[in-house]
């Protein structure tokens, strides 16, 4: 089967700001890594290529605001990274098949749920929710990866890793699937730092288990189309039977393929820890020899609603475009993400997302009143806050410091518009913040914009002048300011309004 692979060039979001002062220093940022539990380097890769796969999301149903927060953390470390002088190499995955209702081996297949809920086939469902999916990161602005792969366009990547653990020594079989040994890895649950014992005591009974597993935590990498999955909508043939693959395998093949056998960033969330990518460090190790799999693990904690986990019956399960239909901008959302850690629980709130709404309409009121005039930049100020900004990001990616410099770019007396203006191009670049078209969109939704400050002194001096009752040099001056593009509109109490002529 050929591969079907969605590629987007890295230019598909144009960014269009170009920084005033070239940036040629990779940084010594610093990551939290579940790996050794603690913050450390990144050395740039030998190769200058910075290896970063996103697990992504299993295509079953909307994509929530929970989702939206992971995928805005790895959008910003990507341009991080870009920030910093590094070239980035992003693969995000599509899980469309193999996702059971239990992230082990029990339940059933997602996808297979999606269908019978909506009387949709499978693939049905699956094309439906890519598609909200990319709408919703669109929505707020998070760039495409240079490579989005769907699990089903890569079976038989699966199936070459399946059999290279086979040949390793690290599958067997039984009459149900195809297992991974989790006994025959030493190194398994080094993420956790769980012993295995541990995790055979977790493993609920009430569900069902393959009698044949030789220790509970050994993990499917094929299951076959028998017992209760033998009305699987998706199959393949494959060397051990007709069958689906497991949901692990999918992420260490498309890895494997698209960045190679050794990774520098897998990221995840942090429910993936103990289960998902425990087993996918194990299959990708084992099968390619060649550790670590991933240099750094990074893991982006939760996000609940008023308190509570977002589920649908409590119905406080949210999309973007939920937030958009009751009038909120969804970038007040992306801001207000920036303004917790990425390792922090996040507790969303609508009266936050009001504040996080009014604030960064004011620093999009800030930066309009900045591209009115002129002066030039002064590097050094910019070279200042970029120094700054740069602190906060390498410290494990500290948004919330670094969104604090925008008031302090605002108060600052030393510098004039035009520097301001670059410093929030630049910060808002790096942080997906895009002012221009975000000033652009408040001026026409408002239908007004904040007139240049040679208008607004014009407007002064023609007030005056009419008060004091000098219509010659107030005729004189509306008429200058028409030439500008501004009607002058006289109200009540010797007070004027600007009207913007649209030509
Ligand atoms: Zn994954």
């Amino acid at each position: 089967m050929t591969a079907i692979v969605l590629l987007w060039p890295i230019f598909y979001h144009p960014n269009t700001y170009i920084p005033h002062i070239f940036i040629d220093t990779i940084s010594s940022m610093r990551l939290y890594n579940t790996l050794t539990h603690q913050r450390e380097i990144l050395e740039p890769p030998h190769d200058g290529i910075v290896k970063i796969y996103c697990c992504g999301p299993t295509v079953y149903d909307f994509t929530h605001i929970g989702h939206l927060r992971k995928y805005t953390f790895d959008d910003v470390l990507v341009r991080t990274l870009k920030f910093f002088g590094h070239s980035v190499r992003h693969v995000i995955n599509i899980t469309d098949v193999g996702h059971l209702t239990d992230d082990g081996d029990n339940g059933t297949d997602k996808l297979e749920m999606g269908a019978i809920k909506t009387k949709k086939t499978v693939w049905e469902v699956a094309d439906s929710y890519t598609k909200f999916f990319l709408d919703s990161l669109d929505a707020v602005g998070i760039n495409r990866p240079d490579v989005l792969c769907k699990a089903t366009d890569h079976i038989d990547e699966m199936i070459t890793m399946i059999r290279a653990l086979e040949a390793n020594g690290y599958a067997y079989q039984t009459s149900e699937a195809v297992y991974f040994d989790t006994s025959k890895f030493a190194e398994y649950g080094a993420l956790t730092g769980q012993k295995l014992s541990d995790k055979k005591n977790a493993v609920r009974d009430s569900v069902h288990t393959d009698l044949s597993k030789r220790h509970q935590a050994d993990f499917a990498l094929w299951f076959r189309k028998v017992g209760r999955f033998s009305d699987h909508a998706m199959s393949w043939e494959s060397p051990w039977g007709v069958g689906f693959p497991g949901w692990h395998i999918e992420c260490s093949a498309m890895s494997t393929k698209y960045l190679g056998d050794k990774i520098d960033i897998h990221t995840g969330g942090v429910d993936h820890i103990p289960v998902h990518h425990t087993n996918e460090i194990a299959q990708s190790e084992c099968a390619t020899g060649k550790k670590p799999f991933s240099r750094f693990w990074v893991h982006h904690n939760f996000l609940n609603v008023e308190n509570q986990k977002m589920s649908k019956s409590l119905g406080n399960f949210l999309t973007i475009f939920d937030l958009k239909e009751k009038g909120y901008e969804p970038y007040s959302l992306k801001f207000l993400f920036l303004g917790t850690h990425y390792r922090s629980q996040m507790n969303f709130t609508w009266r936050g997302l009001d504040a996080s709404q009014k604030r960064l309409k004011t620093l999009i009121k800030s930066y309009s009143s900045y591209q009115a005039d002129g002066g030039d930049i002064d590097d050094k100020i910019v070279m200042l806050y970029r120094d700054k900004f740069a602190a906060a990001l390498e410290d494990d990616l500290n948004t919330p410091s670094a969104i604090a410099l925008f008031g302090s770019i605002i108060d600052d007396k030393n510098a004039n518009n035009q520097t301001k203006k670059e410093i929030f191009d630049l910060l808002g670049s790096t942080l997906g913040i895009p002012f221009g078209r975000l000033a652009k969109n408040l001026e026409s939704s408002s239908g007004a914009s904040i007139p240049p400050n040679e208008v607004i002194n014009i407007l002064n001096e023609r007030n005056v002048a009419k008060s004091q009752k000098d219509y010659q040099k107030s005729d004189h001056l509306r008429e200058k300011l028409a030439t500008m593009g501004y009607l002058v509109e006289d109200i009540k109490n010797g007070e004027s309004k600007l009207i913007k002529i649209n030509r």
